[in-house]
This record gives structure tokens, sequence and C-alpha cells, in this order.
């Protein structure tokens, strides 16, 4: 499949591996807009926040706990951060494979979106 995130998850491209478990792969994000910016994405190719059923619901519960690992990791679990998921045109998203970004390690401002 040419979906660049599935080559990350198939490691036929590099990327700084944050952690990752049976289900999710977390790695350092190219463009990073704050100190930490880590994607976090399962390892299936669905395509975004809107094709989660219940067929794949262990995906979602699988990233969820590996964004508190990066949390933990990275040093924002007491601090805090920010997780966003882009859908669709109007939400910016640019790989459509669903990803999580875990940002944080700076004060984010409460109308900021992205960045
Ligand atoms: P989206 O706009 O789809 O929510 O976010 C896509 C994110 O993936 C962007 O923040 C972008 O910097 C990141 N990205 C795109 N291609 C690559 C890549 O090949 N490697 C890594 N590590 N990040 C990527
Ligand atoms: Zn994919």
């Amino acid at each position: 499949m040419d979906c660049v995130f599935c080559k990350i998850i198939n490691h036929e491209i590099p990327s700084n591996i944050v952690a990752e478990n049976e289900y999710a792969i977390a790695f350092e994000d190219l463009d990073p807009v704050a100190p930490v910016h880590v994607l976090v994405v399962p390892k299936m190719h669905i395509g975004s926040i809107m094709e989660l059923d219940d067929s794949n619901l262990k995906y979602v519960q699988e990233v969820h706990k590996l964004i508190q690992e990066v949390a933990k990791i990275k040093n924002v679990d007491k601090s805090g951060f920010r997780v966003i998921t882009n859908y669709g045109e109007d939400g910016g998203q640019t790989v459509p494979h669903l990803h999580y970004h875990v940002i944080g390690g700076k004060r984010l401002g409460p109308k900021i979106i992205h960045d």
C-alpha cells in the first residue's frame, strides 16, 4: 500500500521511534510544532477517525495506552499535553492513515488547534 505511515510501520522508510506495542507505534513528527510532537499511529491501515468501528476498537484502546507511555517517556505526563487527530479537508488531514498528534513541552494557547 502506498501509504507513508504503513511504510514507517513496516520499516520501509526511517523514523525516530519513541515507543511501540503490538497494535500501535509512536514516532517523532518530521516537522514538529512544539518541543514534544509525536505521532501515535495504529499498526493497521485505518484511514481516519471516521473508519473506526467495533471491529477495530482494540487499536483505539492500544493507541491510548501508547499515548500514556509516550507522555511518560517525553516527561509531559505531569506538565500536560494535547492530543489531536485531523480529519478531512477542513480538518487538515494530509496523511490518510489515522494518527494522533501528541503535542506538548510548552504552554499551548486555549484556542490553538495544531501549534
Ligand atoms: P496531518 O496533517 O495529516 O494531521 O498530519 C500529518 C503529519 O505527519 C504532519 O505533522 C507531518 O509533519 C507528518 N509527516 C508527514 N510525513 C512524514 C514522514 O515521512 N515521517 C514523519 N515522521 N512524519 C511525517
Ligand atoms: Zn497506512
